[in-house]
Parts: C-alpha cells; structure tokens; sequence
C-alpha cells in the first residue's frame, strides 16, 4: 500500500496482500467485477484493517453525483464522489487506470473519495467534489487548507484513444491532450486533473507517478480484462485533527 501523503489516514491498495485469484490476484476489492464475492469479502477486510474502520467504497457511474456518508454500508447510492464530515468514516474510490483522488479540508475535516476517469473529468467531477467540499465551510472562504492526492493511474503515454476523443476532452482540458511513445493520439487523465485541482485553489496535490498498465503491481483494465480494482481509501478524523502525514 502507498500512503498518499495527506494529514488523514490516507492510502492506495494496490494488487499485493489479498487472497483473490487468477486475473483477480489478489488484493481485489470490487463486487461488480466478477470475482468471488467470499474472496472479496475477505479483501475488504485487509483494507479495513489498514483503515481502522470499515470502508464505504463507491459504485461509479462515470458521473458527478455527490454522496454523502455519515455510517459505513456495503451499499451505498451510485456516485462518482463519497464525502463525509463523521469521524471515524471511512471512504474508498475504485479503480484500475481511471484515477483515484483523496480530498481532505483540514477546515471542516471533511474527507472524498472520488473516481476520476475521461468522462467523469469531462462532465465535471473535479469540481463537484471540489465544490461539495467547499459547502460545508460555514463561509464560503476559498479552498486554503484543502488538500488532495492523486493516486495510480493509466499515464499519458499509453491511454490511447481516437483522435475524435481527445479532441473532446482537450476542449475542455486542453493539458489533458498527449501522445503515445507511437505517436498516437491519447490523454493525460491525472494531468489534467491535477491542473484542474490548481485552477480550483487546492494546494497541496500530491500526484503519484504511477502507471497502471506499465506498473504490475497494479490492476489495469486495459492491460487484460477482466480484472480486479485497487482503490483510494481516506478516514475522517475530524476538523482539526493534524496526525501527520499517514499512518500506513
Ligand atoms: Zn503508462
């Protein structure tokens, strides 16, 4: 596991340390995926323990609904964002080449997990998680004191895709628009989530440079599907609580 680096108990899972096999080997911690639901079960407890509490891992959609979680459930509404100020909660974001993000705000103490792929990011979803944080400041006061942590990834180099897509998306996210080692057209999905994090005022972002389907320890759906799904997972702790960087 990688710590992310934020001032909450915060982490990326990646494939080691479960007990899934075959193409789920083995730290899979997803329901919808097609692997064993008991070896999951299992999986989700390891995460757990990292955690210290219970995670709630989101359902995307590929979408910019908001959740909010105030206790911990296996079945929460499908959303691309988790968000809690109820300490003690934990919240995890699944994926394997879309990215994992981790918000904290160290002024309410609220924590999201959110799920970042090419179409989350194009609809939106960094600034709906952005912006749901920013609600629950009793004044609405910019973002000073809001962190995030951009978790492993597919990297620019290899998410290609057709020309006609990163036209699309660069309309939008003109820093997403890359190339492959080929030549070929692709996108720099965390690039551009960590330029929109900027634009938005969030300092610190911690990115790790880790590419999904270059780096093995990670599972990648463009590599060989199907497959499992690693996750970001962040804890509340509360406003004001300041544990230092970590504890995994
Ligand atoms: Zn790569």
């Amino acid at each position: 596991m990688l710590d992310a680096g934020l001032r909450v108990r915060s982490f990326f899972t990646d494939r080691a340390g479960g007990c899934s096999s075959g193409p789920y080997s083995s730290l899979n911690i997803a329901t919808h995926v097609g692997d064993d639901p008991d070896d999951v079960a299992r999986n989700r407890l390891v995460v757990a323990d990292a955690a210290g509490a219970l995670v709630t891992f989101l359902r995307a959609e590929h979408g910019i609904a908001v959740a909010r979680i105030d206790e911990p459930t296996e079945d929460p509404p499908i959303a691309d964002v988790l968000l809690t100020t109820t300490p003690g909660i934990a919240l995890g974001a699944i994926a394997a080449d879309c990215v994992p993000v981790l918000l904290h705000d160290e002024v309410t103490g609220a924590v999201a997990a959110v799920h970042a792929g090419r179409e989350g990011l194009y609809r939106g979803v960094v600034d709906a998680a952005v912006a749901a944080m920013l609600d629950l400041r009793p004044r609405r006061r910019g973002t000073a004191g809001m962190s995030a942590a951009i978790g492993p990834a597919i990297c620019g180099a290899c998410y290609e895709v057709p020309e006609a897509m990163r036209a699309r998306v660069g309309s939008r996210h003109p820093v997403a628009v890359s190339s492959t080692r080929a030549g070929t057209p692709s996108l720099d999905i965390p690039r551009a989530i960590e330029t929109r994090l900027a634009e938005l005022g969030i300092d610190p972002i911690l990115r790790h440079h880790r590419c999904t389907l270059e780096d093995e320890r990670y599972f990648s759906h463009r590599r060989g599907a199907p497959t499992g799904r690693h996750a970001g997972v962040i804890v509340c702790e509360g406003p004001g609580r300041r544990v230092g960087p970590g504890g995994v």
